[in-house]
């Protein structure tokens, strides 16, 4: 497996707002790889053209060598806003993709049943989204999206709603299963912590226009867990990425969006 962005540009509000500038990234089999940047410097609207609900104005987008440019259904999208449809349980929610695939209700519902302990939500299959905390909530989006068992998972900024502790739980969870199925992920978020815990790689973004400003190679042993983060070789990436990301702000420039 493998996922090639190439030289993405796109623009928005006929061509005034550059999003992405000359963006190039790859992501191989079973790889764990993040986008860390600033808010607004293109992240989601990357991935929207990863998975064909949006087109970039120029460069290519290649899954194992082939053009996926604006099909649909070649990835697996946890898109930042959790989309988990209110009127129905957890349970018929995470089926969805299934349902998409045309698996039978009843067979869809068996095999999703079986995932529920190991996405923490054992006892909550009839239970309706508004009752869930924030951390059941994102688990429940996550396994929808893993149930739809593309290649590559894209996840858009998961835990960014999640306080510190609950946080902190969720990555110990995700990097537990990530171990068991090592489907490839690509990780939004704007958390310096989060990005180096995770990764293997690391695409640091600038701010709008998003331009990649460094690839960074985490090479921290796994498994690894919180306490991971308080090593010397975490603090010294750390340092590298707060110096790539601490590009000085042009005051004399109009601040837009
Ligand atoms: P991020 O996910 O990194 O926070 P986004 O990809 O959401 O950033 O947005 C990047 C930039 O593109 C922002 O300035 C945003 O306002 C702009 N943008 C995103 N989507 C649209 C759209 N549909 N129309 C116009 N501008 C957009
Ligand atoms: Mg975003």
């Amino acid at each position: 497996m493998k996922l090639d962005v190439r030289q993405i540009i796109k623009t928005f509000a006929d061509d005034t707002v550059v999003a992405l500038q000359d963006v190039s990234l790859h992501v191989d089999e079973g790889e764990f790889v993040s986008l860390l940047g600033p808010s607004g410097c293109g992240k989601s609207t990357l991935l929207n053209m990863i998975s064909g609900l949006s087109l970039p104005d120029e460069g290519d987008i290649l899954l194992n060598g082939r053009s996926i440019v604006g099909q649909r259904g070649q990835v697996s999208y946890m898109p930042q806003k959790d989309a988990l449809f209110p009127w129905r349980t957890v349970l018929d929610n995470v089926i969805v993709p299934l349902e998409v695939q045309g698996i039978r209700r009843k067979d869809a519902r068996r095999e999703a049943l079986e995932l529920l302990p190991l996405f923490g939500l054992d006892g909550f299959a009839e239970s309706y989204p508004s009752v869930l905390s924030g951390g059941m909530r994102q688990r429940a989006s996550f396994l929808r999206t893993y149930l739809d068992k593309k290649e590559v998972m894209l996840l858009d900024e998961p835990f960014a709603s999640l306080d510190e502790i609950t946080r902190m739980r969720m990555h110990d969870w995700l990097m537990e299963i990530w171990q068991k199925f090592r489907r490839s992920i690509i990780f939004v978020t704007h958390n310096i912590d989060e990005a180096i815990l995770l990764s293997d790689r690391i695409y640091v973004f600038s701010a709008r226009p998003g331009r990649v400003v460094a690839e960074v190679e985490v090479n921290l042993p796994r498994p690894r867990n919180v306490r991971s983060s308080t090593s010397a070789r975490f603090t010294s990436l750390k340092n590298d990425l707060l110096d790539y990301l601490s590009e000085p702000l042009d005051i004399n420039k109009p601040l837009s969006r």
